[in-house]
Parts: C-alpha cells; structure tokens; sequence
C-alpha cells in the first residue's frame, strides 16, 4: 500500500503502537462502570490498541478480539447514517452540535434549551437521533441500525443479550429522557420504543479492531477500507467528524481536543474511536473510566500516538 504520508509504514507502526500500549498499561487509575449492572463484570485489566489505515492496514496489540458493548459509540455511527439520509441542515435544526458541558444523560440540558436536545453524542440527542430513522415499525429501525453499523465494521454486528436486558430492566432515566423530549413534541411517536431500539444500539457487540474499522470508514470518507464499501458520504463524515470534535468526549471534549487534536468517541464500557481525517482510525478497549465516562488507557495511548505518528489536526508540520 501506497503511504498516506502521515502514517508511516508497517514496521514503524507496531513499534509506536508497542510503546503507547506500554506506556498506558502502566495505568490503573479510574473505575469500570456499575450503573448499568452487567458492565461491572467487565475485567478491569483488559486493554486492546487498533490502528486501521485507510489502505486497510491493519496494526494491533493486546486484547483487540475482547468483544464489549459498543455503548455510546453507537452514536456517531447511527448520527452519520442520518446525516446521509436526512441532510445537513435537517439534522443540524432538529439534533443540534453544541455541546451542552453537563454530563451525558443531563436533563437539565434539555429543560435549559427549550427541550432541544442540543447535540448527537448525549443521551437526549442520541435518542432524538434513533428517533428520526426511517422506517414504520421500531423493527424496520432497528434493522436499518443493525444494518449501517454493520457496514461501518464490515461485518456483521450482534446484539449482546445480556447487556441488553441489564440496561432495559435499569434504563429509568433514559425512559425519562425520552418522555420529556416527547414532551416537548421533540420527538414523533412511542418515546419508549425509540428507547428500545437506542438500548439495542448500545449493546452491539464490538472489539477494539471493528472500532478502528468503523473510525477508518469515516477518516477515508466513508468508504469502509477493508469492504471497499461506501456506507456514507464524504460529505456526512466531514460533520459527524465536526460534532465528534464538539462533543465526542463528554464534557472533557475541550481538554481531549487540546491533548490529542482529533476527534473521537468513548463510551462507557470502555470503548474509544479516535478518528485521523485522511489517514486511520484507532480503536481502544480499556474499561476503567476517568470520572466523565472515558477509558483511561484509551485515552493516554491515543495521546502517544498522535503525537508519534504526528496526527494532531491543528499542527501545521
Ligand atoms: N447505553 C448507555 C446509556 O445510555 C450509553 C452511555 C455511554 O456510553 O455514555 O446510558
């Protein structure tokens, strides 16, 4: 493969990789998340680091085929494919990109904007999103879910049971989340089964490797480069990258921005996919959480390889 000149080629990768995987392992700092009953089980130790190039390179260390609940990472993907079916503008009126500086499942964000969600990457936003896709049954939704974020990993994506019925039989607040944007006519239809199908979307099951594939897709605008299928536009990857950059790590989007200079995502089973425009996406699995939902590991490996592999978007050589 042709080098995109920012990634360097193969063996230099996996030595960079070794030493930012070295380098965070040394953490154990921060806590697996319990609010959802079953993620408390997650073993704390688990850390997978992967690079995927947008020739389909791939470069992996450590626990990379640990499968774990996508969570909230399934929110850019799901925002991306409403993007491509609905429109900028569309998606901007209705969904919104500030972000709100409160915690994920605020409900004072809501009631302090008028019932506007504000932007995809919080829980009312996020299920204001699954709410707007297509389809007139909560079953034809959640295939058409099912079907993109499948074609972001390229392969075929499977709802993890167990996490699943954890976070239904404990998803008050979400339920209340729903209620309130339905409310204020923010949302059309059942409230409680776009829940469903958000609950659903949650509990995908991933591996750090699907997460650097589907960051890949969107950092070579949209082709997915181990399929060589187009799952969006280049056009819809540009925003969803933008929004990411706004809003991809809870209310420490601002400090994650200004060590790491990409936009990314996390979630809280530990997940994160960081996205280098152009060039790759990382995917990272480590379960303990900083105290806004973000793996810890996650975040200092992805710190070294940006500035290893000189991925920062606003440096300027
Ligand atoms: N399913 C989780 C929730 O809605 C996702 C939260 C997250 O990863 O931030 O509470």
């Amino acid at each position: 493969a042709v080098s995109t000149g920012a990634v360097p080629p193969g063996g230099h990768i996996d030595e960079l990789l070794s030493r930012a995987y070295r380098h965070a392992e040394r953490h154990r700092e921060g806590a697996v998340a319990d609010y959802i009953p079953i993620l408390a089980q997650a073993d704390p130790e688990a850390f997978g680091l992967c690079v995927a190039d947008v020739e389909g390179g791939l470069h992996e260390l450590g626990d990379t085929r640990t499968e774990f609940s996508i969570q909230s990472i399934s929110k850019v993907f799901v925002y991306a494919l409403l993007c491509d079916a609905y429109g900028h503008e569309r998606v901007l009126d209705v969904v919104g990109v500030n972000n709100t500086g409160l915690a994920f499942n605020s409900v004072v964000a809501i009631e302090l904007n008028d019932g506007h969600p504000m932007n995809p990457m919080v829980n009312a936003g996020a299920i204001a999103t699954t709410a707007l896709v297509a389809g007139d049954t909560p079953e034809r939704r959640w295939t058409t879910v099912l079907d993109g974020l499948s074609r972001f990993a390229g392969r075929a994506l499977e709802v993890d049971d167990e996490v699943y019925r954890s976070e239904s039989a404990t998803n008050h607040r979400n339920r209340a989340i729903a209620q309130l944007l339905g409310s204020y006519g923010r949302i059309e239809g059942d409230p409680l089964a776009v829940v469903d199908v958000y609950t659903r979307q949650c509990a995908l099951r991933v591996d750090a490797r699907d997460l650097a594939v589907m960051g890949a897709t969107l950092a070579d605008g949209g082709v997915n480069p181990l399929t060589g299928e187009r799952v969006v536009s280049a056009d819809v990857c540009r925003d969803s990258l933008a929004v990411l950059a706004a809003s991809g790590l809870y209310e420490r989007s601002g400090e994650w921005l200004f060590e790491i200079g990409l936009p990314g995502k996390s979630g809280v089973s530990g997940g994160l996919v960081t996205v280098a425009p152009g060039k790759a996406g990382i995917g990272a699995y480590a379960p303990r959480l900083d105290p806004a939902g973000n793996s810890v590991r996650g975040q200092i490996a992805t710190a070294y390889l940006s500035r290893a592999l000189g991925l920062n978007v606003f440096a300027s050589d």
